[in-house]
């Protein structure tokens, strides 16, 4: 028992637990840092990370056969041949859909931070105030001014690329110099801010190094090199990711044990202790069990697997899951409406080119329902839009020789996309729970997945295909077309909740510094926490989320609270 015990356990080492492994063995202590998955040294086991594209044989595409048997991660754009392997296939880890669930997982040291889109915004006030005041979920415990510092502490460490606009609905951050826009896309920004004087578009924030400051480099970081191969792993370290970042920083403090292929299948009660003492890992190889110990958990499985272990620590003070006394562990799951999107063209500005790639798009933070309740739908969406020329390399019905060749050195003509990211109110009906019979290769029930859109998520899908394609029309853009992908919850990758915070045991899992209100040594930092989904891209909010709520652990453990 002695062997296996640790100051602190952090389950699963992507985004958020990264980050809690860096915070607590910065802070001293002994961390154990448990991940089901291989390992994945940063640039060693990156295979694709040089690969020319001739050099894959279907130039990236997948074989027909792996899309066939994976239909599910099939349709995440960045299941590729450069990065398939980073992805979890649909037969490894089945899961029961009551209502279609595209669930889209990595399972490795390092877990989606290899593959995200590093797309990083800060929440406004308003997104914290929005469930109290408009009366859905249950009030967030905490504001923005209680996170804001910790936005700062992760933005400078990650590196954190943006502008300073100035908008209350989009706090500004630490940033690096951003991304520019081009041509059109700063004519569509213009004239849309004409027309709508509160609708000012702005280029997206994104955790790439555009400037890499002395503790990035001391790192081995450098700089983005804009190749967009990100999925892949990116030598330079230039986004951020677990394994570039946090994971070499944990390490680097001697204090750090990470153990890949370890299945953490539940957390350990002890009734007559009345606390939680560790947590049961059944090993992903061998299938055998071991426990391990410590005065403090950390459950960062990513949002829906944290609820699956936490559903499956059943004791007989929590029959239904740990800290389960309310019956809500696992319900009021929530996602991000990624539906609508607008296709359009830009007539002229055929003497304009731009250079390159760029890891990020233009957008607007939400303006539905902001200040206060003015539609017949609650909440609203973030819009991104870019604009591109397309046609290099495209010309397809020139005669072969020296036509063919010129028709395609020249770019084609200017094309706009827009896109919408829209918050979706979380219920109870929305929820995941255990399959009573059903159970995976390590023991684990297989979760259900019961979580669907509702008519208020048809609402502002219809308003946001209505509003972006009058901006475009008011930007000069034509033949605008709006679509519905009809795309099945899961795909945003945004899945949250479960474990919801909240101010009163009553209605919710956690309380202000995401500790279980049953078992405070348990603190739960990823989605599950999240009360609402907010607008934004979620992950800045969980890496702020985790440095807080490891300041408070240590802190309480100083203090002996949590012994
Ligand atoms: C293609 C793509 C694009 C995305 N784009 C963005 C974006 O632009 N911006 C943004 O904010 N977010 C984006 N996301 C979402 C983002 O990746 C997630 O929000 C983030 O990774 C969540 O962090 P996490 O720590 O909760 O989970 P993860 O990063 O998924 O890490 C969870 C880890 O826990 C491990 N684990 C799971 N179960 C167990 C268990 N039982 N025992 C032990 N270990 C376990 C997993 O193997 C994994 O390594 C994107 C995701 C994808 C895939």
């Amino acid at each position: 028992m002695k062997a296996n015990t640790y100051d602190a356990i952090v389950i699963g080492s992507g985004i958020s637990g990264g980050w809690a492994a860096k915070e607590l063995c910065e802070k001293g202590l002994e961390t154990l840092v448990l991940e089901r998955g291989r390992q994945v040294t940063h640039r060693e086991d990156y295979p694709t990370m040089h690969t020319p594209p001739w050099e894959f044989p279907l130039r990236g595409q997948l074989p027909l056969e792996l899309r066939k048997e994976n239909p599910v991660v099939s349709r995440c754009y960045a299941f590729r041949d450069d990065a398939d392997h980073f992805f979890v296939k649909d037969k490894e880890h089945p899961y029961i859909q009551d209502k279609p669930f595209d669930w889209i997982r990595g399972y490795q040291v390092g877990g989606k931070s290899l593959l995200w889109a590093r797309q990083v915004q800060r929440w406004s006030p308003f997104d914290f105030e929005g469930p109290g005041r408009d009366g859905f979920a249950v009030d967030w415990p905490i504001r923005y001014e209680d996170l804001a510092p910790w936005y700062s502490y992760v933005e400078k460490f990650i590196g954190v690329s943006g502008n300073k606009d100035g908008l209350d609905t989009l706090p500004d951050g630490e940033f690096l110099p951003p991304w520019e826009m081009n041509k059109v896309e700063k004519l569509v920004q213009e004239r849309i801010l004409e027309a709508y004087p509160d609708r000012k578009f702005v280029i997206g924030r994104c955790a790439h190094l555009t400037e890499p400051q002395a503790h990035h480099t001391a790192q081995g970081r450098g700089q983005c090199m804009a190749r967009s191969l990100c999925q892949r792993g990116c030598p330079f370290g230039a986004y951020f990711s677990s394994n570039a970042s946090t994971l070499p920083a944990a390490a680097a403090t001697g204090n750090l044990t990470l153990r890949p292929h370890s299945v953490v299948h539940s957390l350990i009660y002890d009734d007559a202790r009345g606390k939680v003492t560790g947590v049961r890992v059944v090993d992903a190889g061998s299938k055998e069990t071991t426990e391990y110990f410590a005065k403090v958990i950390f459950v960062n499985a990513s949002a829906l697997n944290s609820n699956l272990i936490l559903l499956n620590s059943k004791s007989d003070r929590f029959p239904e899951g740990l800290g389960n006394d309310n019956g809500l562990l696992g319900t009021h799951i929530a996602f991000h409406n990624y539906r609508g999107s607008l296709s359009a063209s830009m007539e002229g500005h055929l003497d304009s080119y731009y250079y390159g790639r760029r890891p990020t798009a233009v957008m607007l933070p939400n303006f539905r329902n902001v200040k206060k309740q003015e539609m017949d739908f609650l909440r609203g969406y973030m819009s991104f839009y870019s604009a591109g020329r397309g046609g290099w390399g495209g010309a397809r019905n020139e005669d072969f020789g020296p036509d063919f060749k010129e028709a395609n050195s020249e770019a084609g003509p200017w094309g706009v996309y827009m896109m919408m990211q829209g918050e979706t109110i979380p219920k109870r009906s929305n929820r995941v729970y255990l399959d009573d019979t059903q159970k995976d290769e390590w023991g684990m029930p297989q979760l259900r997945v019961d979580v669907g859109y509702d008519d208020n998520d048809e609402k502002s899908l219809r308003d946001f295909l209505d509003q972006g394609a009058e901006m475009l029309e008011s930007a000069g853009c034509k033949n605008i077309r709006q679509n519905d992908s009809r795309q099945a919850p899961g795909l945003d990758i945004h899945e949250m909740g479960g474990v919801r915070m909240g101010k009163d045991p009553k209605t919710s899992l956690l309380g202000r510094f995401h500790q279980m209100h049953a078992c405070p040594n348990v603190y739960v930092t990823d989605g599950a926490s999240m009360t609402s989904t907010g607008t934004q891209n979620p992950s800045l909010t969980y890496m702020a989320f985790t440095a807080r709520a490891v300041d408070h652990a240590v802190g309480a453990l100083k203090r002996g609270d949590l012994t």
